[in-house]
């Protein structure tokens, strides 16, 4: 019974380790997040990027890279290049 108990104390501390870890990790830029709101989302990869996601991220090095969006167009492509004036 105790050996349960032991167990489940040892994955339980483990998977809330394994989550702090995680997040730390993967822990998005807020610019990146906010390019991302402003892309298209087809996620269709012309870019060359992989995926909206590749391109914001891609955008943090490279402001420009977002003119690579081919369906990024119209009130969407207003809307990132205001963002990107602004900020
Ligand atoms: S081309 Fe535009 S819509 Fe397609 S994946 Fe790249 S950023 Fe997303």
């Amino acid at each position: 019974m105790i050996g349960i108990l032991i167990i489940t104390l040892t994955a339980l501390i483990l998977g809330i380790v394994l989550v702090v870890v995680d997040n730390k990790i993967n822990k998005t830029n807020p610019k990146e997040e906010e390019y991302l709101k402003r892309l298209p989302g087809y996620n269709c990869g012309a870019c060359g990027y992989g995926s909206c996601a590749g391109m914001a991220k891609e955008m943090l090095k490279n402001l420009e890279a977002y003119k690579k969006c081919r369906p990024l167009r119209g009130e969407k492509l207003e809307e990132l290049e205001k963002y990107i004036k602004n900020n």
